[in-house]
């Protein structure tokens, strides 16, 4: 059995440890077992630590004397750590070097990523703030947390308003504020009886309550930060109704600064641009858009008229074959004013290599071969009756009018 040393001390960064077991998880890791870890394995909602375990010399420190200085031997990176059955295992590299490193009774020193750690503490404890703060205020249960590098969310099994939910964000910063201390312990099972906790699942083994005095008490496994202050504050990203409940996204700490850095970035190039302040971008940008619209309105009209006046002064032809940049509905428009003109038809199509095509005949022209012949040298996409021949096709503006002129 693994000594779990986060679960007394989540604090602790560095330790020294013995190997007391290896087994060949397959051809790409290992796992290795250890007679005491700082490293979390995943649980709880939380993903495990991840770190190095560096050799040491044979000189036997297990780890309560300081660290012995002379160490052997390259780092070797854990990847993941997981509770396998009776077993709590470190996922390491397969490779030759690290077997003969690994061996049953090789000292080692574990150091976890504390960077990772951290955050994933300030996420985890932040979250039980909040699970605390919308049980009593609202009396929705926490039914689901995910704790991965990418996000943070949390599953309520009720509906919150947007009020609500800056209700209870308002409501988790005070007590991270109040700078509370955090308390992890066994309880006894009479003890248990009298106590009123979360728990989102029945937890196999001895139960682990984690406190908040006065905001929340829940069953869990993972390590804590110490105190709320820690946590900085926390920030409800997004939200949106999730299973008869809601999902939130939050952020705290660390991550929330670096998210919050990103946006304000973004909202300061936006007010730049649009020469106005930072908390009057999205009227700025609605106002942009609005008049843009009416732009692209007015452009329209304009083109049409434009195109009305060409076809009016075309010359009579025996077909009329001509390129145009616009969308499909104008493509039409123009071949059915131009068809007008022709003694066979009018073909109009967009620019570029893929291109839309409009064909039109008010002559009773037959063009089902025009369409055949599209399809059997261009692959078109291409079809329609009664005068109209409609669709898309990747040709080079050569090709097309050669075709088109058969
Ligand atoms: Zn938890």
């Amino acid at each position: 059995m693994t000594e779990k040393l986060y679960d007394a001390d989540a604090t602790l960064q560095s330790f020294n440890c013995k190997v007391i077991g290896l087994y060949t998880v397959d051809e790409t890791t290992l796992g290795v077992e250890l007679d005491r870890t700082a490293f979390f394995p995943e649980g709880g909602g939380q993903t495990s630590d991840v770190g190095t375990l560096q050799p040491l010399h044979e000189c036997g420190n297990t780890g309560t004397e300081p660290v012995c200085a002379a160490r052997d031997g390259e780092k070797i990176n854990v990847e993941n750590v997981e509770i396998c059955g009776d077993h709590l295992l470190h996922f390491v590299k397969n490779s030759e070097e690290n077997v003969k490193k690994l061996q049953i009774g090789a000292v080692l020193h574990g150091a976890v990523d504390w960077t990772k750690r951290f955050s994933d503490m300030q996420q985890h404890s932040g979250e039980h703030i909040l699970s605390g703060v919308v049980h009593r205020q609202f009396g929705f249960n926490n039914v689901g947390f995910h704790l991965s590098q990418h996000e943070v969310t949390v599953d309520f099994d009720g509906e919150l308003t947007e009020n609500d939910i800056c209700k209870a964000e308002d409501l988790v910063n005070e007590a991270i504020w109040r700078n509370l201390e955090i308390r992890a312990w066994y309880p006894s099972d009479k003890a248990l009886e009298t106590l009123e906790y979360r728990s989102k699942k029945e937890i196999d083994g001895p139960l682990r309550l984690v406190e908040i005095p006065g905001v929340d008490l829940c069953a869990c496994c993972a390590p804590h930060v110490r105190r709320t202050g820690e946590i900085g504050a926390l920030r409800v990203t997004a939200f949106e109704r999730h299973r008869g409940g809601m999902r939130l996204w939050i952020l705290c700490g660390e991550r929330l600064l670096r998210d919050t850095r990103e946006k304000l970035r973004q909202n300061h190039a936006v007010g730049k641009l649009l020469s106005c302040r930072q908390d009057e971008t999205a009227d700025a940008v609605r106002r942009l858009k609005e008049k843009n619209a009416a732009l692209a309105f007015e452009l329209i009209g304009l083109k049409k008229e434009l195109l009305h006046t060409r076809a009016q002064t075309h010359p009579q032809q025996q077909r009329i074959v001509e390129s145009l940049d616009a969308d499909v509905t104008l493509l039409r428009e123009y071949a059915d004013l131009l068809a007008d003109k022709a003694a066979d038809f009018a073909a109009v199509f967009s620019l570029g290599d893929e291109k839309k095509l409009a064909v039109i005949s008010k002559t009773g022209f037959d063009l089902a071969p025009v369409g055949a012949r599209l399809r059997n040298r261009f692959g078109a996409k291409c079809g329609g009756r009664g005068g109209v021949l409609q669709g898309a096709v990747t040709a080079t503006d050569d090709d097309l009018c050669a075709l088109l002129s058969e």
